[in-house]
């Protein structure tokens, strides 16, 4: 098992990699930086939006922006701070004018947010919206108005995590009847997090020791018997 130190270390190694990325030719021609997330590097809670809009793409940091300004007040409002928390997106660079991330791009990008969230081993993965809901459930035909609210533990690369999707707070900017839904689903969340961690899946078996090995280790020690060692 990592340590913590030895994880944080290692999330600094994928986000130097994120950091140069030109996975899509498109997308790494257009951004001003790449958005690689942040937060607390061990947190419990961590939250997966969509992708960076214009300020998050001028800073390098996500949710800077309106829907940050509430994600940050919803997070006053259960006693959490940003940097309680780790913070980031299914895509790390800005489409342009914002348009919906494709297909490919989800599938050129992922391989960071599943490294973020082995990484992270956070206990509660929320999932703002349809993008990071359908990405993590592996599921593209069931969206956020069926599932928000609703936990469910999940196992996602080597690690179960509750999955809790919740609607996406640039959707809730501008429909009352949504962010009531996002303040009354946000309050269950002390909840969540003093639950017990979900039971983890067994970890893979040891590899097997291979033939060639074994040989080499009797060769040897044949060889220092021959030599006369102890
Ligand atoms: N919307 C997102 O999904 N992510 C951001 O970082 C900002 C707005």
């Amino acid at each position: 098992m990592p340590s913590a130190e030895e994880r944080r270390e290692e999330l600094k190694a994928v986000f130097r990699q994120a950091s140069v990325c030109e996975r899509c030719p498109q997308l790494a021609s257009t951004r001003q930086t790449v958005v690689f997330g942040s937060g607390h590097a061990d947190a419990d809670l961590m939250f997966v939006g969509e992708a960076p809009g214009a300020n998050e793409d001028k800073q390098g940091v996500p949710f800077v922006g309106q829907a940050g300004k509430l994600l940050d007040q919803l997070l006053g409002e259960i006693g959490l701070t940003r940097a309680d928390v780790f913070v980031v997106n299914v895509l790390k660079c800005r489409p342009p004018g914002n348009r919906d991330p494709l297909p490919q791009e989800i599938d050129n990008c992922q391989d960071y947010l599943f490294r973020q969230l082995d990484l992270i081993e956070p206990r509660v993965v929320c999932t703002l919206g349809n993008f990071a809901t359908k990405l993590l459930r592996q599921d593209p035909s069931t969206g956020i108005t069926r599932l928000h609210g609703r936990e469910e533990v999940r196992v996602i690369g080597p690690r179960a995590v509750r999955l809790y999707p919740i609607y996406h707070p640039a959707a809730a900017l501008y429909t009352r009847s949504l962010l009531d839904s996002l303040r009354a689903d946000f309050a269950r969340l002390p909840e969540l997090l003093a639950q017990d961690p979900p039971p983890q899946p067994a970890p893979p078996a040891e590899p097997v020791v291979e033939e060639p090995e074994l040989v080499e280790e009797i060769e040897a020690s044949e060889a220092e018997s021959q030599l006369g060692l102890f």
